[in-house]
């Protein structure tokens, strides 16, 4: 098995030396088929790698540009005379995009998959034969059944097979999220194709899973390309949850206006009642989860993907493989269960490198949530207690007044700048660092109150009822127990209920209080809790920001007419760019494709900064390459003249 010192090895070794030149034919490649200029981090040293038929594993976060590290080799390898690239994916939803993808930059590309009628597919095997195609995305059971390798076969005889590139390689694993068993069968390829280069690309970040990868596809010869998983254009924000749909509409109506996002919650039922409350407020809002018609759900990623500004309200089955480039922002109403989770559905804001948000909510009844299922559910001890190492350190994470990506990076074993001092000036903790309060004497109160309601009356009580005796208040319940008597009743009266409801949280997130989840959720001590009132565990909390509660008001038309471009654009340019939004729109629907797979909002706004008036104009505008050019210089020049 090569061990993860050995992928960091060559990680260095890449970073260390100068990356050698692109080949001119690869740079040509990637300004004249895709419009860009540069290569961007890692891509330029794996597709020269793969070009020359060396084998690869690239890991790569999110959004950092995998695509074109197949893409790029495939096209240059046809060129060269070396046949089909095949691309192994499980997402067959979105084959049908990224194909229609590559037709509209002039590459020919089809898929395979059970979409098609049997008809549509031999027609596609027999053109595949024929060498007319260049890239050829299908599932691994389909890849790997008797029939279509005997395909494959008379292809190797030819020389024919250019390159097997496998996405989403974390698949294979069992300790990835996504494991399809489909995945493992592909060692065939290496033993049945001997010497036909093969690439597994992944963004998952998890040490287990990369050496699991190269073992289970036999990859060990491989050279490993692992780039920062950094994601520097998503704003990472946790806030204190307090109702927390108020809050996400408060934010979503502050920010993202007429944005695409997504926004998870735990259950079915509180996708149904959040994407009502957004739709209510205006929003263009669609629920999303296991529980709907599997029509209903396909139709509405399909709006998601292809209409402009949808807000998707979701549980976690939505999001893989979703390669919409311009989710602006992705927001937690309940948090995830460990870090891994978090960090790869905060992924999916911002794949275009212009800003986004990662937005979460936290609170108390988070912690208790997630610390209950865990204790639920029927695993052993053993791997409870790996999940609830993972919680504890998503807790950690949410706690923090330090920065926040400096915490989840270390995480994944990378460190920024100079380590924990760093600052990255993006996010929450960096941009308005928290004022912080030391929350040792509040804690050592709750938990005295804890050990006292015990000791008096043998019984335990829930976290209202215990903050009550802390701040001395007298309720009903508080006087039937004749808990005023209590030496502690009162000892925390300067203490907010927002502050005890933090330290409490923070109590829980340290395991020094548990929450009975049999019992009504009363509080319990634990073995954690001396530490604390020893003074040896610190408790620090971020001084808690009471946000304004009135809601901006509203601006007339809010949610559908707004235009807002990725640059900085003056009023005419705006309108242009409105314009050319609407015309995209147009060719989209004619094409039934996404309008990204059309031109990125950058591009388009691009061309509303620039004003063109004839076609040299275009020239080197990011994300217009050759064949778009063709097709569309003249429209895109209409539409400018007209506005
Ligand atoms: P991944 O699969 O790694 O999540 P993609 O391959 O979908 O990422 O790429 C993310 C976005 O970045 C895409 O919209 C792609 O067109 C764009 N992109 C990739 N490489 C470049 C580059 N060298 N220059 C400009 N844009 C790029
Ligand atoms: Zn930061």
């Amino acid at each position: 098995m090569l061990a993860l010192e050995n992928i960091a090895y060559c990680a260095t070794i890449l970073i260390a030396n100068e990356l050698p030149t692109a080949s001119p034919a690869c740079h040509a490649i990637l300004q004249e088929v895709f419009g860009y200029a540069q290569f961007r981090g890692p891509q330029q040293a794996i597709v020269e790698h793969v070009v020359q038929g060396g084998d690869a594993l690239v890991l790569m976060p999110t959004g950092g540009g995998k695509s074109l590290c197949y893409q790029i080799p495939a096209i240059a390898r046809q060129r060269a005379g070396h046949g089909v690239t095949l691309v192994i994916s499980p997402l067959i939803a979105l084959m049908h995009d990224q194909v229609g993808a590559l037709h509209e930059a002039g590459v020919s590309a089809a898929f395979l998959n059970s979409t098609l009628s049997s008809d549509e597919a031999y027609q596609v095997e027999q053109r595949m034969l024929r060498g007319d195609i260049t890239l050829l995305y299908a599932a691994p059971e389909r890849v790997t059944n008797p029939r279509f390798l005997a395909l494959l076969d008379s292809l190797y005889d030819r020389h024919q097979l250019s390159l097997f590139a496998i996405d989403e390689a974390h698949c294979v694993s069992q300790w990835g999220h996504d494991f399809r068993p489909e995945y493992r069968a592909l060692t065939v390829l290496h033993e049945r194709f001997a010497g036909v280069p093969r690439m597994a690309l992944t963004a998952t970040a998890d040490a287990l899973t990369q050496d699991d990868i190269l073992e289970r596809l036999q990859l060990q010869e491989a050279r490993a390309f692992v780039s920062s998983f950094d994601r520097p254009n998503i704003r990472y924000t946790i806030v204190e949850k307090r109702e927390a749909v108020q809050q996400l509409l408060r934010f979503i109506e502050r920010e993202h206006e007429g944005d695409a996002g997504i926004v998870y919650c735990q259950s079915r039922k509180r996708v149904e009642d959040v994407a009502q409350t957004l739709v209510d407020a205006g929003i263009h809002a669609l629920p999303y989860h296991a529980g709907l018609d599997n029509k209903v759900r396909q139709d509405h990623q399909n709006r998601f993907l292809r209409e402009d500004g949808v807000v998707m309200v979701a549980t976690i089955a939505f999001g893989m493989g979703i390669d919409k480039p311009d989710v602006r922002f992705v927001a937690h109403l309940d948090m995830p269960k460990n870090i891994e989770g978090y960090y790869q559905e905060t992924g999916r804001a911002g794949r275009d490198g212009l800003p986004a948000y990662a937005w979460m909510a936290y609170g108390l009844q988070d912690v208790v949530n997630q610390r209950r299922m865990i204790d639920e559910s029927p695993a052993g001890e053993e791997f409870k207690q790996g999940l609830r190492g993972k919680l504890d350190a998503l807790l950690g994470l949410a706690e923090a007044t330090d920065c926040r990506r400096v915490r989840l990076l270390a995480y994944f074993g990378e460190q920024l700048g100079d380590g924990p001092t760093y600052r990255c000036q993006n996010c929450d903790n960096c941009l308005n660092p928290p004022e912080v309060w030391d929350g040792t004497d509040a804690a050592r109160k709750l938990l005295s109150t804890i050990y006292r309601i015990q000791q008096s009356s043998g019984m335990s009580f829930g976290a209202g009822h215990v903050m009550d005796i802390v701040r001395g208040k007298t309720t009903e319940k508080v006087t039937q127990h004749g808990h005023t008597s209590l030496s502690t009743f009162g000892i925390g009266a300067d203490f907010s209920e927002i502050q005890l409801r933090g330290v409490l949280r923070q109590l829980i997130a340290l395991g020094a209080v548990a929450v009975d989840a049999q019992a009504f959720n009363t509080l319990q001590l634990t073995e954690q809790s001396r530490a604390v009132l020893r003074g040896e565990v610190p408790v620090q909390l971020r001084e808690s920001v009471s946000t304004p509660v009135s809601r901006k008001s509203k601006r007339p038309g809010a949610g559908s007419a707004v235009v807002k471009a990725p640059i900085a654009l003056d009023g005419e340019g705006l309108v242009r760019y409105a314009a050319l939004k609407a015309w995209r729109a147009e060719v989209a629907r004619e094409h039934n494709l996404p309008a990204y797979v059309i031109f990125h909002d950058a591009t388009l706004a691009a061309i509303a900064k620039r004003a063109p008036q004839t076609l040299d104009d275009l020239q080197g505008i990011s994300g217009i390459g050759a064949k778009k050019l063709e097709a569309y210089a003249q429209e895109v020049l209409r539409v400018v003249s007209l506005t």
